[in-house]
């Protein structure tokens, strides 16, 4: 090896260290990409998320009308309603389960819901030790709910002709 090649080889060296030291030092200085969670956000983290980002579902119960679409559109059965008729309050719900461990988050439950009891909310801190723990029920033990019965058409129909004659 003849000495200038020698003298080639330490200055690629030192270049290449140069460089690699320039690169590293420079994301001493850089603002971080990423975010110390959870105690660091400038907000909550549910606060952060995207207006229509799928994280936890939930029901609604004064405004479900048992009507059973959700359950009948959720691809993998991951919803169980069981409806009883009552002696005195009539027909009622006696659960409103969903396995949020099985959900897949395709939001096919939501669209066919007619009063929206169904929908997502922006929260994701469910981690859990089991897989029981991830069902969500929406009927207490033991209880029962009555369905809601959305107004009739023309009773709606009145109402906002009431409420054009008071906004006149
Ligand atoms: S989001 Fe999809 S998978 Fe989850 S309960 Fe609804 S329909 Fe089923
Ligand atoms: S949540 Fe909506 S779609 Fe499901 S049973 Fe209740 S009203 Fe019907």
């Amino acid at each position: 090896m003849s000495l200038s090649s020698y003298l080639k080889d330490i200055k690629d060296a030192a270049t290449s260290l140069f460089e690699g030291f320039a690169i590293t030092s420079s994301h001493l200085v850089r603002k971080p990409v990423t975010i110390q969670y959870p105690d660091k956000t400038p907000r909550p983290v549910s606060d952060l998320l995207p207006e229509r980002s799928r994280s936890w579902l939930r029901v609604e119960m004064d405004i479900c009308t048992a009507c059973l679409n959700c359950e009948k559109n959720c691809p993998i059965d991951c919803i169980k309603i069981v409806t009883d008729k009552d002696e005195s309050l009539g027909r009622v719900m006696t659960h409103f389960d969903i396995d949020m461990a099985k959900c897949m988050y395709c939001g096919l439950c939501t669209e066919p819901c007619p009063t929206g009891a169904i929908h997502f909310i922006p929260e994701f801190e469910r981690a859990a030790y089991s897989l029981d723990s991830m069902v969500e029920r929406f009927v207490p033990e033991d209880g029962k709910i009555v369905p809601y019965k959305p107004p009739k058409k023309d009773k709606v129909e009145e109402v906002k002709v009431e409420e054009a004659k008071d906004n006149a």
